[in-house]
């Protein structure tokens, strides 16, 4: 193998950087920023735990499970109108086109929001979303559409252990209710220890029968189990990590297979503690073994990362090329909820730029 030089791998990261991209695997409770949370701290009168941007960061930092969960809750309290949601969608559109993301699924827990007994109804909701997701298209050319997922752990009796589906039924009615207004798909999230799949599987039928996408979480703090049931309990059309799938060979082939798509994100796996560090991370292996893999940020601030950086991790720690890169694009591409003809006009000029980005950077054809 040949080593890239310096200026080689300058020219890899600065079209890493540029390139188009599709962002497939975020939440939008898990986006807010210092400084956004500051803004809607002032706007409510909150107090936060920090009062600058840069403190707020480290209390962010992630320390353990228990302390990432308190943050995610405190982020969720600071919305409380529709238009803390509609603030909230247009700043992260806003760093989603410095990094030239050009379509982003994107995960919202609405279940929690209501949950919280914040007075909100779900009308509010959809209308501080919606406000938003009009404005990121107009303000910054970026096209968003929801995932709406139930918080798989508030579905289960705490002291028993018992699936109650309290949050299954509320957010399959929202996410059919919002069919036509940005909602493309039902999703599975929270804490996976204890709350495997297959109780969710009547709730992803209606979902699924309504003609909305199926895309749990499954595979991230669970093995390969929770990924089987993913697929076979609730007809997951994607995976959300899917990452300890690479614990089951079979499993791996299946994937192949059926052509079914991981959501990589990394980072993320590295702050929860599911792997040590980044070389121990099995992104190269599942891409070897032909899994559609794509990658993506989760949680951005909450793990001290963007898009852009899961790119030059493929770099830096994996030795993606350009081609690879591009694959890893058109694969998050492909794999979304987009329509056909949509994809394809997308693709087409994702592959412009990419070919222009190329002499751009001057990435000699040697280097493909
Ligand atoms: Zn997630």
């Amino acid at each position: 193998m040949i080593m890239p030089s310096d200026s080689q791998k300058n020219a890899l990261c600065a079209f890493a950087q540029a390139m188009p991209k599709v962002e497939l695997h975020l939440h939008l409770e898990g986006s807010i920023e210092p400084e956004t949370a500051l803004a809607l701290a002032r706007r409510h009168g909150v107090s936060l735990p920090a009062e600058t941007p840069e403190a707020l960061q480290s209390w962010f930092r992630f320390r353990d499970f228990r302390h990432f969960i308190q943050v995610y809750l405190t982020l969720s309290d600071l919305l409380r109108t529709p238009e803390d949601f509609a603030f909230i969608t247009t700043a992260l559109a806003r760093s989603l086109a410095r990094q030239n993301v050009r379509y982003a699924e994107v995960t919202f827990t609405a279940y929690t929001h209501l949950w919280q007994n914040k007075g909100l109804h779900p009308d509010d909701l959809i209308a501080g979303l919606e406000a938003g997701r009009a404005q990121a298209w107009d303000e910054h050319h970026v096209e968003l559409a929801w995932i709406l997922d139930i918080p798989r752990n508030l579905s289960f009796d705490p002291t028993t252990g018992r699936y109650t589906g309290a949050a299954s039924d509320p957010t399959v009615e929202m996410a059919l209710a919002w069919r036509d207004r940005g909602v493309v798909a039902l999703g599975l999230g929270g804490h996976e220890v204890g709350a495997p799949p297959e109780p969710f599987a009547p709730a992803f039928e209606r979902a699924r029968a309504g003609g909305l996408h199926s895309v749990p979480h499954a595979g991230e703090h669970v093995g390969p189990e929770s990924v089987w049931g993913a697929l076979r309990a609730l007809g997951a059309e994607r995976i959300g990590h899917g990452v300890r799938a690479v614990e089951d060979p079979a499993l791996v082939a299946f994937l192949v297979e059926q052509r079914i798509p991981l959501e990589l994100n990394p980072t993320s796996n590295i702050r929860l503690g599911v792997y040590p560090d980044f070389p121990s991370h099995p992104l190269p292996q599942l891409w070897d073994a032909g899994v559609v893999v794509t990658v993506n940020s989760d949680d951005p601030p909450l793990f001290n990362t963007t898009l852009n950086q899961e790119y030059l991790l493929l770099i830096e720690v994996y030795g993606f090329d350009a081609k690879a890169l591009e694959q890893v694009s058109l694969n998050a591409l492909r794999a979304s909820f987009l329509p056909s003809e949509r994809k394809q006009a997308l693709e087409a000029e994702f592959r412009q730029t990419f070919q222009r980005l190329r002499s751009q950077v001057s990435l000699s054809d040697a280097s493909l």
